[in-house]
């Protein structure tokens, strides 16, 4: 079965009625869902890049000049997608009870001596993208590492032109700022 673009836009923008959303559920996926909903992000977007996987409400990964990096909606580009975003964002710790009671008021708030909640937000627009809530001292969590070859050999296929090894490269990032360091230092 089949669903049209309009069908897809209500879902993607929750205008959707409930039967409609229900009965799309529960049917065999259509083959061409995956490409009519990127055909709608990508017209949503004001830049030229291909999208080839949303990774958030507001970030994707798209294909630029043969790179895949994190892009912003509103076009602020974190980098190559096998790094963690996050630590190419804004980042505002509520690690004492004063910043934490502002979203947990009153007997709701979490012990910061335990616990801190950590605001990810777009360095191009301000947008909030992301919210996590750990343990003190935490290492920044990496939500999402799609393997998008596989998605686009396995599942759809159809494989990219340009293979990309397959690795967590967030310790990149981190090294950088260790060299950084150092040269300031020395
Ligand atoms: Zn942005």
């Amino acid at each position: 079965m089949s669903y049209s673009k309009d069908d897809i836009r209500d879902l993607l923008e929750g205008r959707l009625a409930w039967d409609k959303i229900k009965e799309i559920m529960s049917s065999p996926k259509d083959d061409d869902r995956f490409d009519r909903c990127i055909e709608i992000l990508q017209e949503r977007v004001p830049w030229p890049e291909r999208i080839l996987m949303p990774l958030g409400e507001h970030l994707y990964v798209v294909d630029k000049s043969g790179e895949r990096i994190v892009k912003c909606d509103c076009g602020h580009e974190f980098g190559d997608w096998r790094q963690n975003w996050k630590l190419n964002a804004l980042i505002f710790a509520r690690d004492t009870r004063e910043k934490l009671e502002e979203i947990y008021p009153g007997i709701r708030c979490p012990d910061p001596n335990l616990c801190e909640v950590r605001e990810f937000y777009c360095p191009g627009c301000g947008t909030l993208l992301k919210v996590e809530s750990v343990p003190v001292g935490y290492p920044i969590i990496f939500d999402a590492l799609p393997d998008i070859d596989s998605f686009y050999s396995e599942w759809l296929g159809r494989p990219l032109a340009d293979r990309k090894e397959f690795k967590d490269m967030t310790c990149e990032v981190t090294r950088g700022w260790g060299l950084e360091a150092d040269g300031a230092h020395g």
